[in-house]
């Protein structure tokens, strides 16, 4: 089979895409829509998702206070209007999440628990004791396979978008399992491919993180939006960057240096360990670099203690916290400090859409982390993410829905077409290439390298520079990237190599994107520019693929009623 024809291609099988593929179903049975992932859907990056999902629930909070929050944490980047529409529609998506199955954990009166998390004023975050992720992607799971109209792709790579007429008409994707390629035509294709974490050294996202739905619609002409807003999360597992999640923190955890002093209150008095994440992983750095961290085998880290909280609460609301610190440190947090230091975790930018997830190519959709509504601006809050995913990923199911009943089916030309061109460069040109001196493993460790210590937490002119220079140098060594495996049948070294490819071009836009911003804001800090400029940039950048360098343009930002102001907390 080297040919299907579905209304809507949904690429992705995390929250965003499964919801989204629930959206579409629901509005119209007679569509029909395929659901390709590269992974089993349950192993899809959301499923490691620990500490929550905000929403207005209780009389002590309101739509106003979310929406505030979530503009202040962005450092005013946000697109006030998106925010709005947001704050509005995450509580329907966790009473409609319970009513398909989700198990949210419960307060001794029944009602549904909230904890706090960083950079929210009230207690907002709903969860299912610390594997909020797991739940979350079971109970869409299971709701997806009610609809006939559903067809799935596991284990199917998407490395080419097919456009027809101006219009996205499928893509192109490789059976992994059988190892042939096939076009999957269509009226509309919806992104929901997640994050690229692993453009970096060191971060809490799965393997499977590469940015590969970002590089698909650069590739297809669409611009990424505030790419150098990287989030880096204050508390991962040295070594290993597993992540501990900030309801460590929310439930009562104190960040310590090795004087054993809570040395938040020299950063954010006022919010101590419920501080938003840039500014935190900034000040562990500035710990870490005043020699008041401590020193281990993977270099230095401050201390997270939950002793106080005691061995009753830690096994309740904190189960995976225990175990993992058990299993990757060996250490038990009942009694011994967790060793942290800040990892990269999370993309505030991505494939440029608005809240119906439309890009700018018609039929083309992209919604989750892999998208920039947006919501985040330059810093996310915790716990909107995966809120995000489903309100968005929910009006983005019936905005491809909408746009798909009205549509002519494309003419399979292209397809075709497009079809032959992705054999070719992928079977006979990366395939095909010898192994010689340049192996992916070790371009992407230099990429990886590079990204963490030019583009990371802290950036200036000259590391930003050269970090972009190196960038097309390693462009040009991929080309000459052999495989030493010839075999089509789950060729997982050919599937690296076409990760590495989407990565390279990801990275680029986030390097280009960070030297073009010559000021800090929110998670973007730079040391030779070390203040918010809103005269010249309280605007989204845009990154267009080009021959060599991207083409930065920019895009205002829309405010509806907060103003800008100084950010403290
Ligand atoms: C450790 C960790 C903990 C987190 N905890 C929280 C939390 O508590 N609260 C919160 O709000 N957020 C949290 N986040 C962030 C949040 O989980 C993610 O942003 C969100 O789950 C992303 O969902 P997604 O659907 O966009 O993408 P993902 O869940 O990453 O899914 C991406 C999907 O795309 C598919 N895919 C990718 N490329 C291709 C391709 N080329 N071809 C075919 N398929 C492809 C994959 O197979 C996968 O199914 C956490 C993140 C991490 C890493």
């Amino acid at each position: 089979m080297d040919r299907t024809t579905y209304d809507i291609v949904v690429v992705g099988g995390g929250a965003a895409g499964l919801r989204a593929a629930i959206a579409a179903a629901e509005a119209d049975p007679a569509l029909t829509i395929a659901l390709v992932s590269k992974v089993y859907p349950m192993r899809s990056h959301t499923v490691s998702a620990e500490g929550g999902t905000a929403a207005v629930l209780r009389p002590y909070d309101n739509f106003d206070l979310h929406g505030f929050d979530t503009v202040k944490g962005s450092d005013y980047l946000a697109d006030q209007d998106s925010v709005e529409f947001f704050v509005q529609k995450c509580p329907e998506e966790i009473i409609r999440l319970e009513h398909w199955g989700c198990p949210w954990s419960r307060d001794a009166d029944g009602k549904v628990s909230q904890r706090a998390f960083g950079g929210m004023s009230v207690k907002r975050t709903v969860f299912a004791a610390d594997k909020v992720g797991f739940h979350i992607l079971h109970a869409l799971f299971q709701t997806t396979m009610k609809f006939e109209n559903i067809h799935r792709f596991d284990e199917w790579y998407v490395s080419e978008i097919i456009r027809e007429g101006g219009a996205a008409a499928g893509v192109v994707a490789i059976d992994l399992r059988k190892g042939e390629m096939a076009r999957i035509t269509s009226k509309a294709v919806v992104l929901a491919t997640g994050g690229c974490g692993r453009i970096y050294e060191f971060t809490t996202n799965g393997f499977i993180k590469t940015g590969d739905g970002m590089g698909l619609a650069y590739r297809a002409g669409v611009p990424l939006k505030d790419m150098e807003f990287v989030q880096f999360h204050p508390t991962a597992l040295p070594g290993t960057g597993i992540l501990i999640t900030e309801a460590a923190r929310g439930e009562g955890g104190y960040l310590i240096n090795k004087d054993g002093e809570r040395f938040l209150k020299r950063y954010v008095p006022e919010k101590m360990e419920l501080g938003p994440r840039d500014i935190l992983s900034r000040s562990i750095m500035t710990e870490i670099r005043e020699g008041r961290a401590f020193d281990g085998p993977y270099g230095h880290y401050v201390g997270l203690d939950l002793r106080h909280l005691g061995e009753e609460t830690i096994e309740r609301k904190l189960p995976m916290v225990r175990e993992l610190a058990e299993k990757y440190v060996g250490i038990d947090p009942v009694k011994e400090l967790i060793p942290v230091r800040p990892g990269q975790h999370y993309i505030m930018g991505g494939v440029h859409t608005n809240a119906r997830g439309e890009t700018g190519l018609p039929g083309l959709y992209a919604v989750g982390e892999t998208a920039c509504v947006s919501i985040n601006g330059a810093n996310r809050l915790g716990s909107n993410s995966l809120s995000e995913c489903l309100v968005f990923g929910a009006s983005t199911g019936l905005a491809a829905a909408a746009y798909a009943r009205k549509k002519d089916w494309p003419s399979g030309a292209a397809a075709r077409e497009t079809f032959a061109r992705e054999e070719t460069r992928v079977f006979d040109g990366l395939l095909g290439q010898e192994r010689g001196d340049e192996t992916v493993a070790g371009v992407r460790r230099e990429m990886q390298q590079l990204m963490e210590r030019q583009v990371g937490i802290y950036r200036d002119e000259a590391g930003l520079s050269a970090a972009c220079a190196q960038l097309g140098k390693l462009r040009a060594r991929f080309s000459k990237v052999g495989v030493a495996d010839k075999d089509r049948v789950y060729n997982t070294e050919l599937t690296s190599v076409l990760e590495l490819d989407f990565m390279l071009d990801v990275a680029a836009a986030i390097a280009h994107s960070a030297l073009a911003r010559q000021e800090s804001r929110g998670a973007h800090s730079r040391t030779d520019f070390p203040k918010r400029d809103d005269e010249r940039f309280l605007k989204h950048t845009l990154a267009h693929r080009a021959d060599g360098a991207p083409r930065i343009e920019y895009a205002p930002v829309t405010i509806t009623k907060w103003q800008p102001a100084a950010r403290v907390y």
